[in-house]
């Protein structure tokens, strides 16, 4: 069985950054691979990274990550 997977490891096997999706408002955004390891560090975890994660319109924490 696999580990967690870690957000260096994934942002580096598909070369591009992150999408997220606000499950409350339906806001979208996008984060840059540089931005995303800067902002949640290269080891961080999708739970970790959804635990941090804030709509930037609406303030839910409740956002869908995307790679
Ligand atoms: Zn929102």
């Amino acid at each position: 069985m696999a580990g967690p997977e870690r957000l260096g490891r994934v942002l580096s096997d598909s070369g591009r950054g992150l999408s997220f999706r606000c499950a409350d408002c339906g806001h979208g955004g996008h984060m840059g691979k540089a931005d995303a390891l800067d902002t949640f560090g290269d080891q961080a975890t999708p739970n970790r990274i959804r635990e941090r994660l804030r709509c930037s319109s609406c303030g839910s924490r409740r956002c869908e990550v995307r790679v």
